[in-house]
């Protein structure tokens, strides 16, 4: 099912894109795999699929020795500032920088690894009280200190829509969180990602510029959190 999963979400992110005047190769999938068994990731690395995307920081770290060196490890939950230690040495990129206390710590596990980490500045487009992420204010602060984080290079955007069945106001979040990923490209020449989009609002954000949809339930099914 995972496979045949893939390939459906791969064909249809290909059809948004070509039904928006998009070229389909501009946006990646990512797979989210929070809660799933390894057996649930080696079904879809057999499908083509190489990018995951993780929640927990201990959970990412109990699976990533057991798969391939080749996956790539997208931390896209909220990262607590003392477990950045446990994913430093190998993620490929993290989407939820929602603080600078956050930055300076990548900054400083990164350092200790001699790696350079891609990281996404999450940005709280949906008004919810849950959702984390910074304000446009914050985020263009910190991207005019860029220069203090030399093994943090900042790539673009990540934001989630607000949790609700009204496709206008969806509409307008992306929109924005489009918008201010404009501006920030104009003035940084690392930006080329926009994280945004899920299972249920992958067709507006491919509409609205997504380069990156994270795709999870579509994929693997419902999750259960309680086991
Ligand atoms: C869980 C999660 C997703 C995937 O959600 P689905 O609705 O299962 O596609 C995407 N982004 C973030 C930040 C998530 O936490």
């Amino acid at each position: 099912m995972i496979a045949e999963n893939i390939q459906a979400i791969r064909a249809q992110m290909a059809a948004i894109a070509v039904a928006a005047g998009r070229n389909p190769a501009e946006i990646e999938l990512l797979a989210v795999s929070k809660t799933k068994p390894v057996a649930d990731i080696e079904a879809a690395i057999a499908a083509g699929q190489l990018d995951f995307g993780e929640n927990y920081p201990q959970e990412l770290r109990e699976k990533q020795p057991l798969l391939p060196p080749s996956v790539r490890w997208h931390f896209i939950g909220h990262l607590q500032t003392n477990k950045v230690k446990y994913i430093a040495a190998y993620v490929h990129l993290i989407h939820s920088v929602d603080s600078t206390r956050l930055l300076e710590e990548i900054q400083r596990q990164a350092a200790k690894h001699a790696r350079v980490i891609d990281c996404l500045l999450q940005i709280d487009i949906s008004g919810e009280e849950t959702k984390s992420g910074m304000t446009e204010m914050e985020a263009a602060t910190l991207l005019e200190h860029a220069a203090t984080y030399p093994n943090i290079r900042l790539r673009g955007l990540m934001g989630m829509a607000a949790l609700t069945d009204d496709e206008a106001l969806i509409q307008v979040q992306f929109r924005s969180l489009k918008q201010l990923f404009d501006t920030f490209t104009e003035k940084n020449m690392d930006f080329n990602i926009l994280s945004m989009g899920m299972s249920s609002d992958m067709q507006l954000a491919i509409n609205e510029g997504s380069t990156m949809v994270r795709v999870g339930s579509a994929i693997f099914g419902e999750r259960n959190y309680a086991r």
